[in-house]
């Protein structure tokens, strides 16, 4: 149900009441915070997997494992808090004969945005939703959330916002630190609103791209952190398909499968040479696959649409077609040429979000950086190779140039939640390229530095305080 705007409007001034108070609340308060939530939604998950799985038709173990990772998330950050490293504290100390001329005493920390309003994903209803990483990295750097909840599953939203909310006020942070807000016109208002500081978005293009351009439309542009998705292209090298055809296909299938093809990390593009046996191989094994269901309506619609456009068009060959039955979608395998790709690029580079992929075929390897050349930022980019394959080194240094997450004889689906973990990339993957939404670092996208300059010790900010001078 929309929310009036007087409570709407009721939700920001409460999150800009609380935004002073819970920024300013010790690292080691924060942590703990976090950690109740993390607690009492495990105890809760008796209750909460059900109620996702009714609403997403996702099966009961992976919402189970999905919130297990919502847990750990929440409680890697609150030791991250523990640790200190939030504060990213760097003192300068004075040095009348620096270069540039005398040097002021210079402490530098990073401080909290102010609200954030945080744009839950349909595809992972725990992981990237109400209490999900944005929320949590948000949380952790002592912004408060205004969270506009996804439609796909507002039940398990307004349950997840309760416990969060009453996991928050038992552990003593301000009220208005947290709220779940619905609906579409609400959403747009957030990003408006003066008193949000960020947005952090995960889903379509379009709809990212939508509220980025309100929000860089404001008198007071905000940073819009949008991960909008990704074809997350697979380059396999010539004497890999003749050394790994088989597991190649096996991996190939099961990651653009896994989870009805509904990760933004999906291999939505496989480059194997035209002689190998991997597509004769893949086929057989998407013809085994049975249908799974796709999310909600809206999801269904986008994917029968792009589907269609892709399986009409000239330059793709349907090697699987896959059915539309009570079940869901068996999944769709399309095939093209290194050729026909570049004169269609516009329409055969883009993501169809569900269970399909394309397999192009290359007649020689030189092929593999042609394509490199032409993509769009993206995610992740995987390369199956030996290390001594010459091609190896050219396509790489593309790769890094247009990808966050460059994976070598893997699968991109399956994204750690860890401090080095990269889940970013160039536009249109994502609108910050600076940025990770998965990981500990996902932090630093609602923190802002500020330096303190020749400040006495007793009016600097706590952290500041007690560093020893380097
Ligand atoms: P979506 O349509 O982009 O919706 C995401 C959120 O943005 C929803 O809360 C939606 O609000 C809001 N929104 C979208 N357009 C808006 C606009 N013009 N003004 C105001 N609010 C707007 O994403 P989705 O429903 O999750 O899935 C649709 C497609 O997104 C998929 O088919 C897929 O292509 C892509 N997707 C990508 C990822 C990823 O990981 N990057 C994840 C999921 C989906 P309302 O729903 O209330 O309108």
């Amino acid at each position: 149900v929309p929310m009036s705007s007087t409570e709407l409007e009721a939700a920001l001034g409460a999150a800009a009441e609380a935004s002073r108070r819970w920024g300013r609340l010790p690292a080691a308060d924060r942590a703990r915070a976090l950690r109740r939530i993390a607690d009492a939604l495990d105890q809760a998950g008796h209750d909460l997997v059900p109620l996702a799985q009714r609403e997403t038709q996702l099966p009961a173990p992976r919402l189970r494992g999905e919130l297990a990772r919502t847990t750990f998330q929440l409680r890697l950050f609150a030791r991250e808090l523990d640790g200190g490293a939030c504060h990213g504290v760097i003192v300068d100390r004075a040095d009348p004969d620096w270069p540039t001329g005398p040097r002021p005493e210079l402490r530098r920390m990073l401080i909290p945005l102010g609200p954030v309003a945080v744009f839950a994903a349909s595809n992972f209803p725990f992981a990237f939703s109400v209490a999900g990483g944005d929320t949590a990295a948000a949380l952790a750097a002592g912004c408060p959330v205004v969270l506009k909840a996804h439609p796909g599953h507002p039940q398990l939203s307004d349950r997840t916002g309760e416990i969060v909310s009453t996991a928050l006020a038992a552990s003593g942070a301000p009220e208005g630190t947290f709220a779940v807000v619905h609906g579409v016109s609400e959403g747009r208002e957030l990003v408006l609103n003066p008193r949000i500081r960020a947005v952090a978005f995960t889903g379509s293009h379009t709809g990212g791209r939508a509220l980025f351009d309100l929000a860089v439309s404001r008198p007071d542009p905000i940073p819009f952190y949008g991960e909008l998705g990704s074809l997350n292209p697979v380059f396999v090298t010539e004497r890999a398909a003749r050394a790994r055809g088989a597991e190649i296909a096996a991996g190939y299938v099961d990651s653009y499968t896994l989870g009805a093809g509904q990760f933004c990390t999906k291999p939505g593009l496989l480059l194997v040479p035209s002689t190998s046996d991997i597509t004769e191989r893949a086929v057989a094994s998407v013809l085994a696959r049975s249908a799974a269901p796709l999310l909600n309506a809206r999801i269904s619609a986008g994917y029968a649409s792009t589907l269609a456009t892709l399986t009409e068009h000239d330059a793709i060959d349907v090697l699987v077609a896959g059915v539309m039955g009570e079940d869901g979608p068996t999944p769709t395998l399309l095939s093209t040429s290194v050729s026909a790709l570049l004169a269609h690029r516009d329409v055969l580079l883009a993501e169809c979000f569900g269970p399909t992929s394309l397999v192009v075929h290359y007649a020689s390897e030189r092929e593999l950086l042609d394509v490199a050349a032409e993509i769009e930022g993206q995610l992740t980019a995987t390369v199956h190779g030996d290390d001594h394959d010459e091609i190896v080194p050219p396509l790489l240094e593309e790769l890094v140039e247009r990808a966050g997450r460059v994976l070598w004889n893997g699968w991109p689906t399956g994204v750690s939640v860890t401090p080095a973990m990269h889940h970013g990339g160039p536009y249109p993957a994502t609108t910050s390229v600076l940025h990770t939404s998965v990981g500990t670092e996902a932090i630093r996208r609602f923190l802002r530095p500020v330096v303190f300059q020749n400040m006495p010790t007793r009016l600097l900010p706590e952290p500041l305080r007690t560093p020893p001078v380097a």
